[in-house]
């Protein structure tokens, strides 16, 4: 499995993907926004795009949808809760339907509520084990659900699904957010060196070479994951008097996720 990871260099950060199967030059574009760039990375390589995924419904991920099938004919795929808000859907997704690419490619559909209730993620299960997550995990944070989603959900997702993936899952996410989100980590646990280290690490670094991140490194270094953590309960509890030492993950996740909207 090949992976182009696409930084736009829009205004909303977004980063676009190719991953492509090495034996045929099959490829599925992720989110491709920049449509124009993401096609001129395929010619380049001598890639076919076959396939578009949307992961989620707005705009920021569909908008170069129409001219990618126009210049490839390539067939759409999206969650089946947004035939009613992608139009052309060709494949319509479920969580556990596995994607082919080309002959080496394999991912599988998650189904992953949250930052909006039609949401995939895309999880290779072939030679590297990495994830697709458009704005449900990004570097170091969590989508928002003021677009149609739940935080309770999110939470769902990032317990029962994101937490349970191997520690060696590269992550792969529709925006480049991972400076703020690292200042938001320090901010709730000012002694978390992991996240210092890669702060200093990332704080200058070009997008278009940006660090990928693991599934591991997330447990260390995004507060979403650390909802047991003594030091991310505490600083909470400036903020919500009420909030108890032994507080459960769930009213942790859903605090962090409610200051992070004005924060
Ligand atoms: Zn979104
Ligand atoms: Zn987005």
């Amino acid at each position: 499995m090949i992976v182009e990871q696409i930084w736009t260099a829009n205004n909303w950060r977004n980063f676009n993907y190719l991953i492509a199967c090495p034996e045929t030059g099959a490829a599925l574009a992720i989110d491709p926004l920049d449509h124009d760039k993401c096609l001129n990375l395929a010619k380049e390589r001598g890639w076919e795009i076959t396939h578009i995924l949307n992961t989620h419904e707005h705009g920021d991920h569909t908008g170069g949808n129409r001219e990618m099938i126009a210049a490839t004919g390539a067939k759409l795929l999206a969650h089946e809760n947004a035939k009613d808000k992608i139009s052309g859907i060709d494949i319509a997704l479920t969580a556990g339907d596995i994607i082919k690419v080309g002959n080496t490619v394999e991912l599988e559909t998650l189904d992953t509520p949250g930052h909006t209730m039609a949401h995939v993620c895309l999880l290779s299960k072939t030679d590297i084990p990495a994830l697709f997550c458009g704005d449900t995990l990004f570097n170091a944070g969590a989508g928002n659900c003021h677009g149609g989603g739940h935080p309770f959900e999110l939470y769902m997702t990032f317990t029962n699904q994101l937490a349970k993936l191997s520690d060696d899952t590269r992550i792969y996410p529709g925006h480049d957010y991972i400076v703020n989100n690292l200042e938001f980590t320090l901010d709730r646990e000012p002694n978390n060196p992991n996240a210092k280290n890669i702060l200093a690490e990332v704080e200058h670094q070009d997008p278009e070479h940006a660090l990928v991140t693991t599934i591991g490194l997330e447990k260390d270094i995004n507060t979403f994951f650390r909802l047991n953590n003594p030091e991310v309960i505490e600083t909470l509890s400036h903020n919500n008097p009420n909030m108890p030492k032994d507080a459960d993950p769930k009213s942790v996740f859903l605090a962090l996720r409610e200051l992070r909207n004005s924060w």
